[in-house]
């Protein structure tokens, strides 16, 4: 699979969003938007109208990573109705409800993502793994950008890779947490190709958003000896 970048468009700029979509348009492949509801993830994070107004700037796919205690109908429907195309529920929300959730978001024509933070066992999702779509293995505890990237999450995502190749499942593996420079070798290496960049990447402090990306992608490529796109 193709590496594929996601930027966390919570450390956008807010005045400068429609000048800054345009470099995330050239050299991203895909866009992260965390959304917190203070109670499962302790921080508050990007509504509805947000993903609205970027739907209108972007082609890119759109994902909305989903860490809210009661993802209900509401929260779900009016993100896909605001464009978003993928709809990523943590694992530990779902428990009770995940056919009738991830069959509700494949009936809209999206794509259904399940994430699993650190200290969750790849083993919770093992009756509805084959449907996934995006399999997002946390590698920080959730809530919060600049911690410290946890390695034993390595071990989860060979994991997931290995289940993939086994049963010809689909799904791609992404990782979100403190992603950079340090771990896209090891994390491209167990098998992840899709990742967020957040602060330790594509938002590092210092740089011009474009220098980060242009940095971003050489680091990428010394570490891996993989090119990813950069679109036209
Ligand atoms: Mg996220």
């Amino acid at each position: 699979m193709e590496p594929t970048f996601s930027p966390s468009l919570m450390s956008l700029d807010p005045l400068y969003v429609a000048e800054e979509m345009k470099i995330l348009n050239k050299y991203c492949h895909m866009l992260h938007m965390d959304v917190m509801d203070g109670h499962f993830a302790k921080n508050l994070a990007i509504p509805p109208y947000f993903v609205k107004a970027v739907r209108k700037v972007t082609s890119l796919p759109i994902e909305c990573h989903l860490m809210v205690e009661r993802p209900n109908e509401f929260i779900v429907d009016s993100m896909m109705d605001s464009g978003a195309d993928i709809i990523s529920l943590h694992a530990e929300t779902i428990s009770v409800d995940a056919y009738r959730t991830l069959n509700k978001i494949k009936a809209s024509g999206k794509k259904f993502g399940v994430v699993l933070c650190p200290a969750t066992p790849l083993s919770f999702i093992e009756s509805y793994i084959g449907q996934v779509d995006y399999l997002t293995v946390m590698t920080v505890d959730i809530g919060y950008s600049g911690q410290k990237f946890i390695p034993q999450m390595l071990e989860k995502v060979a994991a997931a890779y290995e289940l993939r190749e086994k049963y010809g499942w689909h799904y791609r593996i992404q990782a979100d947490g403190n992603v950079g420079k340090a771990v896209y070798k090891p994390l491209w290496e167990a098998g992840a190709d899709t990742f967020v960049m957040g602060s330790a990447s594509m938002f590092l402090k210092g740089n011009t958003l474009e220098e980060n990306a242009l940095l971003m992608h050489e680091d990428f490529f010394a570490q891996t000896g993989v090119r990813a796109k950069i679109n036209e």
